[in-house]
């Protein structure tokens, strides 16, 4: 059913199809969905490009749009849109974000002509150990049994992140931006089809009382869809964190029963009210490099994302991809070793810059990514990466293969001075830890970290240690034009791959020429340094002979990206949503 209505979209746009023999007769695994660790999918929605004139906002659900264009509406700043929708899918979303998580935030100041990257990930508590998520034997756990404790969970940074982006970029009062949140929590809002699948689908949400009593009716059903569901705890604890700011969340009575939670579990995390009350968003450096004509900017470490979309540009950079043609053999050939290559970096090198030293600006220089994308052979996989060594980059690491278990939401937003966001807002997991605390989840965010602190004696760069931050995939964009102007803000959920989704897109505009809504429904595919991944139910499926052919190993995968993006043309703002979630665009 997907293949057919892909097809006929792609056809629309005027995509041929080449189809061997071989291909058509190949057979296709398909990994379950645990197994890749993708966000259920709930469906696939079509969707058409929505344009504007003054503002735009693209996030993952209607409510959360409608909230931030609320705040636009009301004279209010991209960054205050972005945060009432935030906390609007805390509401709406709950299974991906949330105050009990950790967001990143690139900002563009058109004004001042600035870039501002805040970073509210998640910090182990003081007293996390290497041994962490280790058993008896010193073996890691199962990832599953990781995720469902209290070693989970990580500090929350998402209200102290918002907090510094409104200090610096706010227009509207702090408490506004909880109003249309606070007024839905208390009258209640009807449970969407995503919701309720996600919930039907989780094996342990109900083993917490509290998202038993929240997410479960009273004969112990998901909740279906269209039952009202409303939130009186959740309310409580916005209308003081809009009364008192995030002090009323990081110090006294929250931050005691976040504690308690976490520490009660059968598997205790050791958070205590020192870790809560200490916690601090950090302002980073952007970290910007060129593709073609443009300049292409995103989060720093201890995000990975930023290093990874550049790298993978920078090796793709070499080839002529206006000319290669989307959905083809090549594309996913070239695109999938470019991923590898990437991977391969961010994977050896990337962990929390305050405890490692990270030669971002060295993994993305235009001279070290010309060598690796000498790597790449058109007529034959790489199958395998190696790390590369920047020049006067010392190895010091073990190698580390930890991917992340996704449940994320993106927001893009573009105001009418033509500030922009994109912001990337999670709690790690599907649920994150399913540990729930006055009406709303913590995270899992621990989890992101390498669950084995070493190999062979040598430390790994994403180790657990404790007060550090674990390395993200998130990869919240912006892009800028030859002249300097704002071009395009886009990124996406979808744990580790994150890179391959937002880099699918940003070719997908810049070189492809699709609307940002085709570049985002295009399938996804690539490579995170194992197999070629092609998105399950797409016609890539058709391409596993030719790319056998090619050397690579193929995989179908139930891909659920949660892509928004908006492009900036000569003719208004054009916005996209992802068509495998809930995602939804407004403007004016
Ligand atoms: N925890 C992941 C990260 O920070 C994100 C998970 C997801 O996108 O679903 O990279």
């Amino acid at each position: 059913m997907r293949l057919h209505t892909r097809a006929r979209v792609l056809a629309q746009l005027g995509f041929v199809f080449f189809m061997s023999q071989a291909a058509v007769h190949a057979q296709l695994q398909p990994v379950p969905a645990q197994d890749v660790a993708p966000e259920p999918s709930s469906g696939y929605t079509e969707k058409k490009a929505v344009t504007a004139k003054k503002f735009m906002i693209a996030t993952a659900n209607p409510h959360a749009t409608r909230a931030g264009q609320e705040m636009l509406k009301a004279g209010g700043s991209a960054v205050d849109a972005a945060i009432a929708a935030a906390v609007m899918l805390n509401l709406t979303e709950p299974q991906s974000s949330g105050i009990g998580g950790g967001a990143f935030i690139v900002s563009y100041d058109a004004g001042q002509k600035a870039l501002n990257a805040y970073d509210g990930r998640e910090k182990a508590p003081a007293s996390a150990k290497g041994d962490r998520f280790l058993d008896a034997k010193g073996k890691p756990l199962p990832l599953r049994e990781a995720i469902n404790s209290g070693k989970s969970v990580g500090v929350p940074g998402l209200l102290r992140v918002m907090e510094l982006a409104h200090q610096k970029h706010g227009k509207l009062p702090w408490a506004k931006l909880f109003e249309p949140t606070i007024r839905l929590a208390e009258n209640g809002f009807a449970v969407s089809e995503r919701l309720h699948t996600v919930i039907k689908l989780d094996k342990t949400l109900r083993a917490n009382a509290n998202a038993r009593a929240y997410f479960y009716d009273a004969a112990g059903e998901p909740l279906a869809v269209g039952a009202t569901l409303k939130n009186p705890d959740f309310a409580a604890v916005l209308r003081r964190v809009a009364k008192e700011g995030p002090d009323a969340f990081y110090k006294g009575e929250i931050a005691r029963d976040i504690s308690a939670a976490v520490n009660g579990q059968a598997q205790p995390g050791g958070m205590t009210l020192q870790d809560i009350a200490g916690y601090q968003a950090r302002e980073r450096a952007v970290l910007c490099g060129a593709y073609r004509a443009y300049k292409v900017c995103g989060m720093p470490p201890p995000s990975s994302g930023g290093i990874a979309v550049l790298a993978m540009l920078g090796a793709l950079e070499r080839f002529p991809m206006s000319g290669v043609r989307p959905n083809s053999t090549e594309a996913v050939h070239l695109f999938s070793e470019a991923g590898r290559l990437a991977y391969a970096d961010r994977d050896y090198y990337v962990g929390d810059p305050d405890f490692v030293n990270v030669p971002a600006t060295a993994l993305v220089s235009p001279e070290y990514l010309k060598s690796r994308s000498a790597l790449i052979r058109p007529d034959v996989s790489m199958k395998r990466a190696a790390p590369g060594v920047p020049a006067g980059v010392k190895l010091a690491w073990a190698p580390d293969e930890e991917s992340e278990i996704p449940a994320t939401s993106h927001i893009s937003v573009i105001d009418p001075a033509g500030n922009a966001v994109s912001m990337t807002t999670t709690i790690e997991a599907v649920f994150g830890s399913h540990i729930m605390v006055r009406g709303f989840l913590l995270n899992n965010q621990m989890t992101d970290f390498a669950l084995a602190p070493e190999e062979n004696g040598l430390p790994v760069a994403n180790r657990i240690e404790g007060g550090k931050r674990p390395r993200s995939t998130m990869s919240p964009t912006l892009v800028f034009d030859a002249d300097g102007k704002l071009k395009m803000t886009v990124g996406s959920p979808g744990g580790s791959a994150i890179i391959n989704y937002v880099t699918k897109t940003l070719v997908g505009v810049l070189d492809w020429g699709l609307d940002v809504q085709q570049a985002i429904s295009l399938p996804n595919m690539g490579s995170r340094n194992r197999a070629t991944e092609v998105e399950l139910g797409s016609e890539l499926e058709k391409l596993s002979g030719p790319l056998k052919a090619l050397g690579h190993e193929v995989q179908a995968i139930e891909f659920t990206s949660g892509l928004q993006g908006i492009v900036v043309t000569p003719q208004g703002l054009v916005g996209g949503a992802d068509p495998r979630r809930e995602g939804f665009v407004l403007g004016e």
